[in-house]
């Protein structure tokens, strides 16, 4: 009987050591899944965490290359006052930062433009600066979501083109005199010199106008200093309208001009300077409350059968204007060696 009381006791223990045990085992696997949860967790997070900044850092590349290709377009396009060269420069920026099918600068209003056959499935850009329209971008094949990256250039390609107009201006009011918008006569001496030496280099006539308004005092004393003024713009807008774009017309001082003739011979440019006196004679100019008529003398000299010194071919010509003073006014004289 103690026997049995014994075994049963020591099963019991064996049984409750092994219930323990159990319990024990169960507990740590229970704990050790929950450890193992938290390190998931924490590199699932990590994981987001460093997906997060690559998108940032790939956010961040894309970024500066974009300041790199507007800080590579604005130091290509300061270089130049060139409008070709400079959207040579901005196109290039373009291919290097979008993908653009094709892409036109055109001058112009945006709604003649855009009707214009040669420009169907373009878009239209315009490219403007303080208001003023200055032109046109027309591209296509840009995507929706580049469209900006897009605008952007070409605000700054804009920027570029009124600086580059902005010069052309100062500088052709440097060269231009303000009342009658002929060339100054420093300007019309430079380009004298360059055409005269062209013309020496080609073996090619070049002709040299001497024009002066005739009694112009009488003008000023008559009507006064605005009207005789205005006359002067008037003779002025004359010559241009009388001269061809290469023809260089300046105004040499007071009521004096010259126009310089490339390629010219003799008789062609007493065609010119006839052509200009009658135009001139048969206006009728309305100055203010005046309305009058004036005239012009005009002296002629060529390369290179007057002379083939340039400072020679100067003084023949005034040569062959006093002449023309001398002769009663309102009249062309060529120059001739058998001139008295
Ligand atoms: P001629 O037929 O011999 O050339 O006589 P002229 O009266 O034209 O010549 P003169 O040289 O005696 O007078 C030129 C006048 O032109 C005198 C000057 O006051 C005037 N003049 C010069 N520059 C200007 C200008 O910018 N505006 C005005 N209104 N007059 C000018
Ligand atoms: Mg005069
Ligand atoms: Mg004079």
């Amino acid at each position: 009987m103690h026997f049995y009381i014994m075994l049963f006791m020591i099963v019991a223990f064996v049984l409750l050591v092994i219930y323990v045990a159990k319990v024990a085992v169960l507990d740590f696997e229970h704990r050790a899944d929950a450890d193992v949860l938290q390190v998931k967790e924490a590199y699932s997070k990590i994981i987001q965490q460093k997906d997060a900044m690559s998108a940032e850092k790939k956010l961040l590349q894309d970024e500066a290359e974009r300041i790199f290709v507007l800080y590579d377009l604005t130091r290509e396009i300061t270089k130049t006052f060139d409008e070709d060269e400079a959207f040579r420069s901005f196109k290039e920026a373009l291919n290097k930062q979008l993908h653009v099918d094709d892409c036109q600068l055109v001058e112009g209003l945006s709604d003649q433009v855009t009707d214009f056959p040669s420009f169907k499935g373009y878009k239209f850009f315009p490219l403007k600066s303080k208001r003023v329209v200055l032109g046109e971008l027309a591209y296509r094949g840009v995507s929706e979501k580049e469209e900006e990256a897009f605008s952007i250039l070409a605000h700054q390609f804009a920027l570029a083109l009124r600086r580059i107009k902005l010069y052309k201006e100062v500088e052709n009011m440097a060269i231009t005199d303000s009342l009658t918008r002929l060339r100054t006569r420093r300007h019309l001496s430079e380009r004298f010199e360059e055409e005269f030496a062209r013309a020496k280099l080609r073996n090619a006539p070049l002709s040299l106008l001497m024009l002066d308004v005739d009694h112009f005092k009488r003008v000023n004393d008559q009507y006064g200093h605005l009207t005789g003024d205005m006359v002067l713009r008037e003779v002025g807008r004359i010559i241009t309208q009388s001269t061809r774009e290469i023809d260089i017309a300046g105004r040499y001082g007071g009521e004096e001009f010259c126009v310089v003739l490339p390629d010219t011979d003799k008789a062609g440019a007493l065609q010119v300077a006839e052509r200009i006196r009658c135009a001139l004679a048969d206006q009728k100019i309305k100055a203010y409350d005046a309305m009058l008529y004036v005239h012009l003398s005009i002296g002629v000299a060529t390369f290179p059968e007057d002379a083939i010194q340039m400072e020679e071919i100067m003084d023949k010509a005034d040569w062959a204007l006093y002449r023309a003073k001398k002769l009663g006014r309102n009249r062309v004289v060529g120059f001739s060696v058998y001139g008295e």
